[in-house]
């Protein structure tokens, strides 16, 4: 089964690179522990925190609801601990999850989105992703480059 998380507010960092490495990562902004807590359950997610008194709950310490305490406050320091533990893959799915709401992009044609990016992004970029619910267009540019080329960095300093 895939592995999913709920991330809490005090380690939010974390959600973006999840997603950036294809990992289904929503973000818990709530207050409420209890409300996160359920989530997960439910949804069967492993929860990434910084707070202690969750992992002291009976749900997670009886080992029915997976949470791992995040150490440090640097995010790639902080990632590289999820990977570890989880045995996560940095190149798991790239570019198949909107950073932004969470959601499974899905492939566009390029003549659908001629009007949507920039000209010389169209001159250039062939493959183009569109989230479903926010509509942003995602392609392989600089941006993407740059992000995916962290995650190497990170790989290559974990073997
Ligand atoms: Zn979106």
């Amino acid at each position: 089964m895939e592995i999913k998380f709920i991330v809490d507010n005090n380690v939010g960092k974390l959600a973006k690179w999840l997603r950036i490495m294809g990992y289904d990562a929503v973000l818990f902004s709530g207050e409420d522990d209890g409300r996160m807590v359920k989530v997960a359950l439910a949804q069967n997610r492993v929860i990434l925190t910084k707070d202690t008194q969750i992992m002291r709950r009976r749900l997670v310490t009886s080992g029915r609801l997976k949470a791992i305490l995040i150490e440090g406050d640097d995010s790639k320091v902080q990632l590289q601990q999820v990977v570890e533990a989880l045995n996560l893959d940095y190149q798991f799915r790239p570019f198949s999850i909107c950073l932004e709401c969470n959601r499974s992009l899905m492939e566009r044609d390029e003549d659908k989105v001629r009007d949507l990016v920039p000209p010389y992004v169209f001159k250039t970029q062939k493959l183009y992703m569109e989230c479903p619910s926010c509509h942003r267009i995602y392609w392989r540019g600089t941006h993407w480059r740059a992000m995916s080329e962290e995650l190497e960095r990170l790989e290559a300093r974990n073997q």
